[in-house]
């Protein structure tokens, strides 16, 4: 949105109270998150300017946004690329030439979505409800914003979805070969592949394996188990069995050894007892993920879990989430030490705080030097420390 406000000759605002619009992107995949966003948009509310509200809260929970701000504008989803018209008919018309985003706004990564919706049906899930059934753009549309992206000087292109694995699935294309497309296009610039349910990777994994050898793609994988158990796998209907993502990741790991593997658990599902809680520990203890999400269950109107008996009490609930968060230190503080003393190539992509930068190895471990470098470069750094989530380097 931010890139088609530009192109419309729309100056971005450094600051909500600089702005004439606020536009907000919501998200409600659980309750914190849920209230999280409320709070922010009843406060942008109090700066009495039009708020044109899009993601999933603009789908499935409009009320609840108009609670707190009943002046709100709804943007759905699959208008986003008009941003433009909704402002227009708010009265602000750019000039007629695309603007450059402030320096200050300017970032090296940018998210494409590939595709709106997947072919899941996860019984806790709330995403499903506001994005529906998969919907995956041409080949050709995704191609070209890559290339005009990569052309306004991006270096990390985040293909993303809510299952990029189920792309074309619809339409009689596929992930391995968007990928492969998109390596092509001229330019300095790495892919960086977004979120796949295990049942769906399975099968391109094959051709995915050659896509990922290509030197602009991240060797990264997130691939979301989201528990050990087959049991709560099945109350989940995540359609695949702990064997099955154990295999995937093996064969991932034997085609790039080197390979991030990131992963989500969910800790207090309705039912999960203590075993099944072990079985979720004992796999990650075995499979060793170089970073994990742990998200403790959270009941969303609307999804057939919300009524699941054998509601999971919220002290054992936080123990479960507290063990898991410690064993994710150590295996990460472990796996990040075996790399200290190697040289890495490293793309430099944020400043997350004044006087250092972080950028990314080619297999997407966080890199944080203590000094403020030039974001969008390739540079050649030294691993000097490993934290449990990021390394130390120095420019060589
Ligand atoms: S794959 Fe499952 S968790 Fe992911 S968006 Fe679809 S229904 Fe939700």
């Amino acid at each position: 949105m931010a890139e088609k406000v530009c192109e419309g000759g729309l100056e971005l605002a450094e600051t909500p109270d600089k702005s004439d619009c606020i536009v907000i992107s919501t998200c409600t995949v659980i309750e914190t998150t849920e209230r999280k966003m409320l709070k922010r948009i009843s406060e942008l509310a109090g700066l009495r300017k039009p708020i044109i509200v899009s993601g999933c809260m603009a789908e499935i929970q409009r009320d609840k946004v108009l609670s707190v701000a009943p002046q709100a504008i709804f943007l759905p989803i699959g208008r986003i690329e008009r941003i433009n018209e909704f402002l227009a008919r708010l009265g602000m018309r750019g000039s007629d030439s695309p603007l450059p985003p402030s320096p200050s706004l300017r970032n090296v990564d940018i998210a494409i979505p590939i595709a709106q919706g997947c072919l899941g049906g996860c019984t806790y899930c709330i995403t499903r409800l506001a994005r529906g059934e998969l919907r995956s753009r041409p080949v050709e549309d995704v191609r070209e914003d890559v290339r005009r992206a990569v052309d306004r000087g991006y270096k990390e292109i985040r293909v993303c979805a809510q299952d990029t694995a189920a792309f074309g699935i619809d339409g009689g294309s596929s992930l391995p070969e968007l990928v492969g497309v998109l390596a092509q296009l001229p330019g300095d610039f790495r892919i960086r592949v977004g979120m796949m349910n295990p049942s769906t990777l399975v099968r391109i994994k094959n051709d995915l394996h050659g896509a990922f050898a290509h030197e602009r793609v991240f060797r990264f994988l997130h691939l979301p188990v989201q528990s050990g158990s087959d049991r709560v796998l099945a109350l989940m209907r995540r359609g695949y069995t702990s064997g099955i993502f154990e295999d995937l990741v093996g064969e991932f790991r034997r085609a790039h050894p080197d390979i991030t593997l990131s992963t989500d658990i969910i800790v207090g599902f309705p039912g999960e007892a203590e075993n099944d809680f072990q079985m979720s520990y004992d796999l990650i203890r075995r499979i060793e993920p170089d970073s994990l999400n742990i998200t403790r269950f959270s009941a969303r109107e609307g999804t057939s879990a919300s009524e699941l008996d054998g509601k999971v009490e919220g002290r054992k609930v936080k123990k479960r989430s507290r063990i898991l968060t410690k064993l994710r230190s150590e295996i990460g503080k472990r796996k990040n030490e075996r790399i200290v003393g190697s040289s890495q190539p490293v793309l430099l992509t944020e400043t997350v705080k004044k006087g250092s930068t972080v950028g990314r190895t080619m297999n997407y471990k966080p890199v944080v030097f203590r000094e403020e470098l030039p974001l969008g470069t390739f540079v050649e750094a030294r691993i000097t420390g490993a934290e449990d989530a990021y390394l130390w380097g120095e420019l060589l």
